[in-house]
């Protein structure tokens, strides 16, 4: 005989089961809302020439941001920036302008012979330069660096020395690069922020290492002997003048707010940057993958929750639309909003960030149904859990974790937008797709776009956040120990 609590407990469940299944239903329904047309239809606008390659700050992004702010208005998503769509913010962009070294009566040119690699201006007659056969920590403990220039030659990395170098109160640096093709590599990224500038969210310092990269042979013209006959204690001279010219420009990420109907201090946050690298040498890169297919799907993935809310089946928590700026730049879009929060990060349950979800890598050339994702279970395994049963339960997408191992040499952990959320304690998931030959190309282009694999993925962002937003608790957030990345 059944006691009068298991018959509650069973018709509760039974309830439970029910609702379950009318979600379910309603998820289904909504996400047919997600349309391969659709996609299609903006992703073309999105990702054509006339944007321009959506550089930040640059006419393309505000062409871009123009025309998802007019998305979320036609959908009636809320403005919530003030009664704005807009987060607007300042960037310092940074020209690395006319620098020279001047040896022996000879002239050095920048992004000819070398690369001036700081930000900060210099104006010397005469800097001391001192060779440093290796330039670890422990070779030049004994150096006296203090008011001097250092020189050293390098095969690889070379910005971790610099460092060490600036902190024993060196005046700046000569790295000589051993490698012809490095060097070749940081004569085009020398002429790229010559005319593209770099971005920075903090006013510039005026002071630092002034840092000056060469071909190693010119080592002979300051020492009067090639590197390979340098020692340590060898010095030279020479003159230095570098010019740094700093503009502001504005810029700013685009939000569209749902309410949520029972929970709606609580908050999903769905973001993809939607500005890429701009034109290159006359060429537009159109950056239809990267990242257009991720603002494509969050443009779509708003309007399947307003369709939902429009019927009656809105989500129980708030969602946060937020196609972000800057991203190409150094993430500056995301760590603006993430200091300057419209909602506070404690109420943030999750941030699902999409960065290039409509193409398909060389690992799954033959498995094309897939979709990396990575983070999902380092803050929250529930969300890890959720995530997965909602791939099982409607996309059967296979899952590769590959780039979410903790050693992967890639480090995309930290690489896109949901970092700046991650490292805040937002549980976060990022879906990716991998990179692939026209990866910050002008080939990444919207006809290279599989739109039914950019719509299964869609779909599992949709389910996910659907999930988030209408589940009882809030998710559980692991305990753990203190990380040290920063
Ligand atoms: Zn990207």
């Amino acid at each position: 005989m059944k006691t009068f609590f298991s018959t509650l407990i069973m018709s509760l469940m039974a309830v439970s089961i029910l609702s379950a299944q009318v979600m379910e239903k309603q998820a289904r329904k909504f996400a047919k809302t997600i349309t391969d047309d659709d996609l299609t239809r903006h992703l073309s606008i999105l990702a054509s020439d006339s944007l321009e390659g959506r550089e930040t700050g640059k006419k393309g992004q505000k062409m871009a941001a123009e025309y998802i702010k007019n998305h979320f208005e036609s959908l009636g998503l809320k403005a919530p920036v003030d009664g704005s769509y807009f987060q607007k913010f300042n960037l310092y962009q940074t020209y690395r302008g006319n620098s020279e070294l001047v040896v022996d009566g000879k002239t050095i040119k920048n992004l000819d012979q070398m690369v001036y690699w700081a930000n900060v201006p210099f104006e010397k007659d005469e800097i001391e330069i001192v060779y440093v056969n290796k330039a670890t920590e422990e070779d030049l403990k004994d150096v006296n660096a203090k008011g001097k220039f250092l020189a050293f030659k390098a095969d690889g990395q070379f910005t971790p020395i610099l460092k060490t170098i600036e902190e024993m109160g060196a005046e700046g640096a000569l790295v000589f690069a051993e490698d012809s093709s490095r060097m070749n590599m940081v004569l085009r990224y020398g002429r790229y922020y010559a005319t593209h500038g770099s971005l920075s969210r903090n006013k510039p310092a005026k002071e630092g290492l002034a840092s000056v990269v060469l071909y190693k042979e010119l080592a002979e013209d300051f020492f009067g002997k090639p590197l390979a006959e340098l020692k340590t204690g060898d010095t030279a001279s020479a003159e230095l003048f570098a010019e740094i010219n700093t503009k502001i420009m504005e810029t700013e990420n685009v939000l569209g707010y749902l309410e949520g109907t029972e929970k709606k201090d609580e908050l999903i946050v769905i973001t993809a940057h939607y500005d890429h690298v701009g034109i290159q040498d006359g060429k537009v890169y159109n950056g239809a993958d990267d990242d257009g297919s991720g603002t494509t799907a969050v443009l779509e993935i708003a309007e399947a929750f307003v369709k939902a809310k429009e019927k009656g089946h809105g989500p129980k928590r708030s969602i946060l639309f937020m196609p972000v700026t800057g991203e190409e730049k150094g993430l500056l879009g995301s760590a603006h909003y993430a200091e300057n929060p419209v909602f506070p990060l404690e109420n943030t349950v999750a941030n699902l960030n999409i960065d290039m979800i409509g193409r398909v890598d060389s690992a799954h050339m033959d498995d094309r149904e897939f979709v990396y994702l990575i983070g999902s279970d380092r803050i929250s395994t529930e969300l890890h859990e959720i995530s997965e049963a909602m791939n099982e339960n409607y996309t059967k997408l296979e899952l590769d974790y590959t780039y979410n191992a903790e050693d992967h040499p890639d480090r995309i952990y930290y690489r896109s937008d949901h970092w700046n959320f991650a490292k805040n304690g937002v549980p976060i998931i990022f879906y990716f797709n991998g990179t692939h030959p026209d990866y910050h190309q002008h080939t990444d282009t919207v006809d290279k776009i599989e739109f039914d694999l950019l719509k299964k993925r869609t779909d599992l962002v949709f389910y996910t956040a659907w999930e988030i937003a209408n589940r009882e608790d809030r998710l559980i957030i692991d305990e753990v120990e203190e990380s040290d990345e920063d």
